[in-house]
């Protein structure tokens, strides 16, 4: 590709993407295909000789953007959002275009020094005290496997890593039955395994850690002679919102020695808004939290910010230095990429850079609170329309309710189908879940483009495919 050509292509793809936004209302959130319909349309093995971009283009448009779940579309009601605003789509295409790999100092100052600042920016937008620093990391998932690994190491006295585990009595990590699945598997990668996962179960309507349980564990496991290590809290547990109570296991965490990590990757860019700060009180008492702004926020995937009270901590777990990594005459850098486990980075400070600035902090605020707002009226809709119930009252703009029809005998399997009919419909899309064992449908109001008219849509979408699966039902009895 020439250099005219790339401009050409790279002036196609700006208005490709706006037009895409501007077409999404149009457009099915969740496309009707089943697997195996998409690869069956592409050739198995590689061109030999050169296709124009022409070709490649219309294929990508006529194959993959129908096959393609539109996670940018305002009534998108599932999972949680992974927001892009276009600002920060914007931003991208400028990381992009520079591609540069921002794992030293010196392999990219700018994009160090923006990182250091704009992270301290989120950090006091977030209420967090200035004990914090900050790290951009890929993801949640990530984050959290560097908490446990330095979990893991504090424990062992830093010597985990050059000893292996086998010499050392089992380390324990405690967390909630509401945790995310990235807690386990970074009990997995980390060695720690499974058995040695402590859950902890969960009370009252918050679904939260009971704290007792909690201390108690720790203490039948220092006394068998196993190793407690650190305990994983969560704000806004991805089921149905489960929070525990911060403070409370901070408090416990800090009299046993143990290693705080909050998982707080949803509900995190929530705390913006300092009305919703409640749901973290005590988080100032945590060695680490964890929060998406590439859920909520709007800073494009990925983007997970991971604030810790000891970097050094994480220096100690993860750095390592051959000389051709080394930056000498130099003082007083960071070296991100000694923050996590992969060496490579990509410049994700910028598209937080441009989404804080072009939105401003109010400009966020407005969003997360119109979204908590929409999210509470269509519950209260719910809870009223005949039928249905709710299943778990709101944490910030999730909750979970359930079709309860008289006369339907199995109401779990009825609610998984109703789920799927929803989606199939095209207006909308809309996750299960099971609550206390039974079948229970989520509803987040979250993407960035959403207005309170798609959230009337929605309602209106669950009850006329409920009614809908009725029909045939009551003609038929
Ligand atoms: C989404 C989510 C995660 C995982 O986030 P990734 O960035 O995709 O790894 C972890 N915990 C919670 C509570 C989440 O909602």
């Amino acid at each position: 590709m020439n250099p005219d050509e790339y401009r050409d292509w790279a002036h196609r793809a700006a208005d490709w993407g706006a037009d895409y936004r501007a077409s999404l209302r149009e457009r099915r959130v969740r496309p009707l295909v089943a697997p195996g319909d998409i690869s069956r349309r592409l050739p198995a093995s590689p061109p030999e000789q050169p296709e124009s971009m022409e070709t490649v283009f219309r294929d990508f448009e006529d194959i993959l953007v129908p096959g393609m779940t539109h996670w940018q579309h305002p009534r998108f009601f599932a999972y949680f959002p992974a927001n892009a605003a276009p600002v920060s789509v914007v931003a991208e295409s400028f990381v992009t275009a520079m591609a540069a790999q921002c794992m030293l100092w010196q392999t990219s100052p700018a994009a160090t020094e923006l990182e250091t600042v704009v992270l301290d920016w989120l950090r006091q937008a977030l209420g967090l005290p200035g004990t914090f620093t900050g790290v951009i990391q890929d993801t949640a998932s990530s984050a959290t496997l560097a908490a446990v690994l330095v979990m893991r190491e504090r424990a062992l006295g830093w010597g985990g890593n050059r000893d292996g585990l086998a010499r050392h009595p089992a380390v324990r990590v405690y967390a909630s039955d509401q945790v995310h699945t990235s807690i386990d598997r970074a009990i997995w990668v980390s060695g720690i395994g499974q058995e040695n996962l402590v859950r902890i179960p969960t009370t009252g309507p918050a679904r939260a850690m009971d704290v007792d349980v909690f201390a108690a564990r720790v203490k039948e496991d220092r006394e068998a002679g196993l190793l407690p290590a650190g305990v994983i809290p969560c704000v806004g547990g991805t089921s149905v919102g489960a929070t525990d109570d911060i403070a409370a296991v901070c408090a416990v965490a800090a009299r046993e020695g143990l290693y705080s990590h909050v998982d707080a990757a949803w509900a995190g860019s929530a705390m913006i808004c300092p009305e919703f700060r409640d749901a973290w009180a005590g988080v100032e008492l945590a060695d680490s939290v964890v929060l998406n702004p590439h859920k909520w926020l709007g800073a494009q995937f990925d983007c997970s910010t991971h604030y810790v009270r000891d970097p050094e901590a994480l220096v100690r777990t993860l750095a390592i230095q051959p000389e051709y990594l080394k930056t000498h005459g130099k003082r007083d850098f960071i070296n991100y990429s000694e923050w996590h486990v992969p060496l490579g980075r990509r410049f994700r400070a910028l598209k937080l850079w441009f989404l804080l600035r072009v939105h401003g902090l109010e400009g966020l605020r407005t969003m997360i609170r119109q979204h908590v707002s929409w999210s509470a009226r269509l519950c209260e809709v719910l809870r009223n329309s005949t039928d249905f119930e709710i299943v778990t009252e709101p944490m910030l703009s999730l909750f979970s309710f359930r079709h309860r029809p008289r006369g339907v005998p199995d109401i779990d399997s009825h609610n998984i189908a109703l789920v799927n009919a929803i989606n199939d419909d095209g207006r909308i899309y809309l996750t299960q879940t099971r609550v206390d064992g039974r079948s229970a449908i989520r509803f987040q109001v979250g993407a960035f483009d959403a207005t309170e008219a798609d959230v009337i849509t929605a309602g209106e979408v669950i009850r006329d495919v409920a009614s809908r699966m009725l029909a045939p039902a009551v003609a038929a009895s």
